[in-house]
C-alpha cells in the first residue's frame, strides 16, 4: 500500500456575538487543520494539526515540506516516519508549526494502518484500559463584557449548574482575565452552584507570574480546587516548579509543549503533576506513547489536552484509552489515578458537526470509538461548508 495523496483542509466558523474570552484573547472564531492522506488502495485517512491559531502555516508545512517526502509511501509505518520527517525539520522545526505538521500526519497514518488491519488505533496502540472515559466540562470563560462582575457571575451560577444537570463529575473554570479577588469571587460562586461533589479545576493560560500562581494557589485550597492548569508561562521551568513547591494544589501543564524532547525538560524539572499532551500539537500518536513512557517512569500522571474538531476528540480518546491508571490500583479513580477526557463545552460546531459520529455524554463518560483506525467519519457536506481553503 502507498500514499497517494495528501490534501489539506483549513476550517472555520466565526463565532459572532458567541465570542468568549481566556485570560489571553477573544476567540472571534473556531478553527482547525485538517489533513487527509488517501491511498492507492482507496483507504482514506484523517488528522489534526495545532489548536486555535491560524491553520494556514500548518497547511504550508505539510504542503510544501512534508507532503512531497510522503508520495508513494507505505503508511503503516507511522514511527519510522515520524522519526524521518522530525530529522528532515529538526535545524528548523523541533516546536511549534513543524511538530504541529507532524502531528496531523501521524494521527492519518495511524488511522490508516488501522483500517489496513480492521482495528482501532487503541489496538494498534497495544490495547486498551478502558471502554469508555470519564469526561470533565471545560466551560466558564469569560464573556465579551466581563467588567460587571455581578451580571458575570449570575451567568456563571446558571451555566455551572447545566454542567452538573448534564452529569458531569469535572468542571474546568478559566481564570486570569480578572484580579485574583474578583476570580476567587467567580470560583465561590460556582463551588456555591455546583456543591462539594464535582471536582473543580481551573486554567489560567499562563495569566501570572510566580508570585501571583502561588498566592492565588493558596486562595483557591478552601475550593477544593483539583488541578492548577498553566499557572504561568510554558517557557519558564523555574517558575513552574516554584509554584509546584510553595502553592497546594496539583500543577498541570503542556498544552504548548512539543515531542519527548520537550516533556522530558518539563517532567525533569518537576514543573507538573499532571502533563497535557495535545495530540495535536504534540507529534501524534508515535510522540504520545514516547511522552506516557517518559511520565509514568517519573510518576507523572498523563491527561491529553484537547480542544479541536471532532477528529482531534476522537484522537484523544483512542490515546486516552490505552494510557495506564498511574499508579496501578484495583479501582483506578477518574483523576485520581485515571485519566479523564477534556470535553470542551463552548460553541464549536467542528467539534459536534464534522463527523457522522457524535461523542455523547452517558452517566459523565464518553465511549471510546470501536471502528477501525480512528472509528470516526468526517461529513463531506459538512467539511464542504466548513472548508475557507483547499
Ligand atoms: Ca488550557
Amino acid at each position: 500500500m502507498k500514499i497517494r495523496s495528501i490534501r489539506s483542509y483549513v476550517l472555520r466558523v466565526p463565532l459572532g456575538d458567541k465570542l468568549f474570552y481566556s485570560s489571553q484573547a477573544a476567540f472571534p472564531e473556531r478553527n482547525s487543520y485538517l489533513v487527509r492522506v488517501e491511498t492507492d488502495s482507496g483507504l482514506v485517512g484523517w488528522g489534526e494539526g495545532g489548536q486555535y491559531g491560524p491553520p494556514e502555516p500548518v497547511a504550508a508545512c505539510v504542503d510544501h515540506v512534508f507532503a512531497p517526502k510522503l508520495l508513494g509511501r507505505d503508511p503503516t509505518e507511522p514511527v519510522r516516519i515520524w522519526e524521518e520527517l522530525y530529522n528532515v525539520s529538526r535545524d528548523f522545526g523541533q516546536k511549534g508549526t513543524y511538530v504541529e505538521a507532524m502531528s496531523a500526519l501521524d494521527i492519518a497514518l495511524w488511522d490508516i494502518a488501522g483500517q489496513a488491519v480492521g482495528q482501532p488505533v487503541w489496538k494498534m496502540l497495544g490495547g486498551r484500559f478502558r471502554d469508555s472515559v470519564a469526561a470533565y466540562a471545560t466551560g466558564c470563560y469569560y464573556p465579551q463584557d466581563f467588567s460587571r462582575l455581578p451580571e458575570l457571575l449570575r451567568a456563571l451560577e446558571e451555566e455551572a449548574s447545566g454542567y452538573t444537570e448534564a452529569g458531569f463529575e469535572f468542571l474546568k473554570v478559566k481564570i486570569g482575565l480578572l484580579s485574583l479577588k474578583d476570580d476567587i469571587e467567580r470560583l465561590r460562586t460556582i463551588r456555591a452552584a455546583v456543591g462539594p461533589a464535582i471536582g473543580m479545576l481551573v486554567d489560567a493560560n499562563h495569566a501570572y507570574n510566580a508570585a501571583s500562581a502561588i498566592r492565588m494557589g493558596r486562595m483557591m485550597e478552601t475550593l477544593d480546587v483539583r488541578f492548577f492548569e498553566e499557572p504561568v508561562v510554558p517557557e519558564d521551568k523555574d517558575a513552574y516548579r516554584r509554584v509546584r513547591a510553595e502553592n497546594p494544589i496539583p500543577v498541570a501543564g503542556g498544552e504548548c509543549e512539543f515531542t519527548r524532547y520537550g516533556f522530558a525538560d518539563l517532567i525533569t524539572r518537576g514543573c507538573v503533576d499532571i502533563a497535557q499532551p495535545d495530540l495535536a500539537v504534540c507529534g501524534g500518536f508515535t510522540a504520545l506513547k514516547q511522552i506516557v513512557a517518559f511520565s509514568s517512569t517519573y510518576g507523572v500522571q498523563v491527561i491529553p489536552h484537547v480542544w479541536g474538531s471532532g477528529i482531534a476528540v476522537a484522537a484523544a480518546l483512542q490515546a486516552i484509552a490505552t494510557l495506564p491508571p498511574t499508579p496501578h490500583t484495583a479501582n483506578p479513580v477518574p483523576l485520581q489515578n485515571e485519566p479523564v477526557i477534556e470535553f470542551d463545552r463552548k460553541h464549536n460546531p467542528l467539534r459536534d458537526d464534522l463527523l457522522e459520529q457524535r461523542f455523547v455524554l452517558e452517566n459523565g463518560r464518553v465511549s471510546i470509538p470501536d471502528g477501525p483506525g480512528l472509528g470516526v467519519t468526517v461529513d463531506e457536506a459538512a467539511l464542504q461548508r466548513f472548508t475557507v481553503k483547499t
